[in-house]
Parts: C-alpha cells; sequence; structure tokens
C-alpha cells in the first residue's frame, strides 16, 4: 500500500470522546473511524487485521472440520419466543425494528435460535451427525456501556461455532478439541502467553463453563488465579464451594483484570430442546440433539491486542496480526529510487511512506502505525551500501546490507 494512495490519514488527536487507549490509537493511526460511542467503521488498515484474525481463527476450526456459514443479521421472533428470549425484558441488549409489511424483527446480538432453527431442515438422522457450523459475523448488541473504544461495541464482529451431537461423549470430546483449538488460536495471536482458559458459571446445563480471558489492566473482568495459574476462576464462580470442588481451597489467588476474548458452552439441551432439533437413533426413537456453542471476540481481540502491546508513541502489532510487516522510508534521490525498487512486487507485505513529507513526520506516524519492522533507506545508509531496520517491538536497530535485504526480505 502507497501512503501517498490511500485516503486514510493519521490525526493528530483522537476524538475528543474516545478515551481508551485502543480506541484512540486505532483512530489517530487510521485503522477505524468512530461514528458515536460502541459504533466505528474499519478502514483499510483496520480491516487488514480483522482478515488476519479471522484467517487463524478459520484455519484451526476448519482442522476440526468445522464448516463456515453466513447468517443473516435479521432475527424473525419466532424461534427466540420459543426459547424465552425474544423479550426485551429477558434479553435487555436487543436491538430491534419494525417490518414495513407488519410484525416485528430483531438484529441478531447471538445466533442459538437461529442456527438451530436452520439446522432443523438438515439433522434428522443420527447420520447426520455430529456437526460444527460457524460463522464470521457482525453481532447487535444495545450496550449501556460503550466506553471501552472497539472491546465492548454496539456492533461487533464476533465468531460463532455451534457443535451438534448425538451423545454427551461426543460432545465433551468436541469441547475439548476446541479447548485445545482455542489456545493454538491464542497462541498464534501472539496472547498466548497472557491468555488464561478461566472457570465460568454454566447455568444449569453444565457445572462450569469458560472463558478465555486476556491479562488487561483496562479490562472490564475481574478474575482471580493461584501462584502457578493453573487454577483460574472468574468473578461469579470465585467462591469456597467452587474452590473445594476444584481441589484448590488452600491455594493463595490472587486477582487482576482481564477481557474476555473467547468463550466456550456445552449448552446440551438448552436450545435444541425448545426448538425441537431432535434426531433418529439406529433403534429408530427420537431423541433431542446435544449442543454447544464457542465465541470468539474477532474484533475484541483485535483491540485487546492493540490495547496490550502499544506504547507511548503507538501501536505494536505482532507479526502474525500486523496489517503489513514492513513500514518502507526512502529518503533522498538515491534513496528514493532504491525504496521504489524494493516496493515493486512487495506490495502485499510492504506499507510504503511515499507521501511528500520530512522524514521526521514519516518516523512519528510509522511509530504511530506499528508495523513490526521500519526499513529506512537514504542517501545516507546507501553511502555505505546498507538499508536500516527498526524493530517496532524491541526498539533494536541493525544495518542490513542492501543486496541482503532485497534477497531475504
Ligand atoms: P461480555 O461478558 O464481555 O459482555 P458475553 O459473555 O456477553 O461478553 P458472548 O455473548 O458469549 O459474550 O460473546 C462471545 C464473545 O464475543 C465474548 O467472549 C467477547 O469476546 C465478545 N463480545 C461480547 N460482547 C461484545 C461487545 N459488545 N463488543 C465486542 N466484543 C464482544
Ligand atoms: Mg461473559
Amino acid at each position: 500500500m502507497r501512503l501517498s494512495k490511500t485516503f486514510i490519514k493519521t490525526l493528530r488527536a483522537a476524538p475528543k470522546d474516545e478515551t481508551a487507549r485502543n480506541g484512540a490509537y486505532l483512530v489517530r493511526a487510521g485503522y477505524i473511524h468512530k461514528e458515536m460511542a460502541g459504533i466505528y467503521d474499519y478502514l483499510p488498515l483496520g480491516l487488514r487485521v480483522l482478515e488476519n484474525i479471522k484467517d487463524i481463527v478459520r484455519e484451526e476450526l476448519n482442522k476440526l472440520g468445522c464448516e463456515e456459514v453466513l447468517m443473516s443479521a435479521l432475527q424473525n421472533p419466532e424461534p427466540w419466543e420459543k426459547s424465552e428470549r425474544w423479550l426485551s425484558e429477558k434479553i435487555d441488549i436487543w436491538f430491534k425494528t419494525e417490518l414495513s409489511a407488519g410484525g416485528q424483527l430483531g438484529l441478531a446480538p447471538t445466533h442459538e435460535e437461529p442456527v438451530v432453527n436452520m439446522l432443523k431442515s438438515y439433522i434428522s438422522s443420527y447420520k447426520d451427525l455430529p456437526l460444527y457450523v460457524y460463522q464470521f459475523q457482525n453481532k447487535f448488541r444495545n450496550e449501556l456501556r460503550a466506553k471501552s473504544g472497539i472491546l465492548r461495541g454496539r456492533e461487533f464482529l464476533m465468531k460463532d461455532l455451534y457443535s451438534f451431537h448425538a451423545t454427551e461423549e461426543d460432545l465433551d470430546r468436541f469441547y475439548a478439541e476446541v479447548e485445545n483449538a482455542y489456545r493454538q488460536i491464542f497462541e498464534r495471536l501472539g496472547i498466548g502467553n497472557c491468555t488464561y482458559e478461566t472457570f465460568a458459571s454454566g447455568g444449569i446445563f453444565s457445572k462450569y463453563s469458560h472463558e478465555f480471558q486476556t491479562l488487561l489492566p483496562v479490562g472490564e473482568d475481574t478474575i482471580y488465579y493461584n501462584s502457578d495459574k493453573s487454577v483460574v476462576l472468574n468473578k461469579e464462580v470465585y467462591n469456597d464451594e467452587v474452590l473445594a470442588d476444584l481441589g484448590a481451597t488452600d491455594e493463595k489467588f490472587e486477582e487482576t483484570t482481564a477481557a474476555e476474548v473467547g468463550n466456550i458452552f456445552k449448552l446440551k439441551f438448552k436450545y435444541s430442546e425448545p426448538l425441537g432439533l431432535k434426531y433418529s437413533d439406529e433403534e429408530n426413537n427420537q431423541k433431542v440433539v446435544y449442543m454447544g456453542c464457542y465465541g470468539i471476540g474477532v474484533s475484541r481481540v483485535m483491540g485487546v491486542i492493540a490495547e496490550k502491546f502499544a506504547d507511548d508513541k503507538g501501536l505494536v502489532w505482532p507479526e502474525a496480526v500486523a496489517p503489513y510487516e514492513y513500514h518502507l522510508i526512502g529518503i533522498g534521490e538515491k534513496g528514493i529510487a532504491e525504496a521504489e525498487r524494493f516496493y515493486r512486487g512487495r506490495e502485499e507485505v510492504v506499507l510504503y511512506d511515499d507521501r511528500d513529507k520530512r522524514p521526521g513526520e514519516k518516523f512519528a506516524d510509522a511509530e504511530l502505525m506499528g508495523m513490526p519492522v521500519r526499513i529506512v533507506i537514504s542517501d545516507k545508509t546507501l553511502e555505505s551500501d546498507n538499508a536500516e531496520l527498526l524493530y517496532r517491538e524491541s526498539g533494536e536497530v541493525r544495518k542490513i546490507n542492501i543486496e541482503e535485504l532485497f534477497g531475504n526480505f
């Protein structure tokens, strides 16, 4: 991408009401545009980050045999009435609207009801199970407080996976596979060493559900961990009874804040029963389908990474999610010619600052935008046949021979 050709611009200041660091930097660096509290547009750089996160999630889920779909955001009240989740007294974050032909419509805050309803057309026999479907889809929630940048949006991108099984054992098996896949996903996203699988309340259907919580000072959740962080619990389940159940009564727990980047639930019959999702077994008996659901907040993950790794100069992207690997700057006549030559054929991995601006301004923008490696080719570095590399995260500066740069990058 050539910075001279894109419409995005870096900004000196974030909107006054953007108090969260992730939101402020992402707006200033041209990744997102703020429409109003909790409502953001994703610009070319921000979209690339989202796509990188999606690619990693998709790869790991496809390995488990999950099938990707894209369901409508518009919700028919009917299936939600069956599960008693249509009334705003039950689900207080609904956005609802009127159909011009008469009747109501909702904007999906999640998709359990429609996915069960849809699969009633495709599941009838034990031979149709197990089945795993997921999507990347914008959810709508009328959140009361939306002050955490993209950590809590009124519209946000979620990956939601739903699994369908003939037996509880099969649900347990798949649940464990998803736990492993999630560990792998957060590892690859660069937050594996600060993301913990956390016991959370499971409602009435299973003892616990699990959340994946990333340690974060501005995180909205409070979690408790033991000395080696092998037992981590959220606030809801941090009590004597649960500690006894987990054999952790004698351990010392510490409290900290975190952001929930994902969660997984064994739903069992919670939705399949009221919506009548059944299959016939080998003896032709009608049985209710077992279900699990598994979420990841894709746009929240982007916000968590932005928030977590940023420093006082700007964003710092881990390589796996960075929109581009290199931020290229040419200085002086020869430097610019060599930069142009380097850019050619590497358009997919290089953000090239070819704007007519002072080097100082370009350096500051490179720090704000946060690509992993800044490459400067200038008349001066070329005097010794070198280019200069600056690693954003460590601050390490290295000279590299220009031929080596062309050969290895
Ligand atoms: P929270 O407790 O943070 O409100 P939740 O428990 O309601 O989230 P789910 O309904 O299970 O979350 O959604 C799955 C995932 O979507 C969450 O783990 C979180 O990462 C993300 N998420 C939930 N609400 C939002 C939001 N308003 N903005 C961005 N991401 C969200
Ligand atoms: Mg939660």
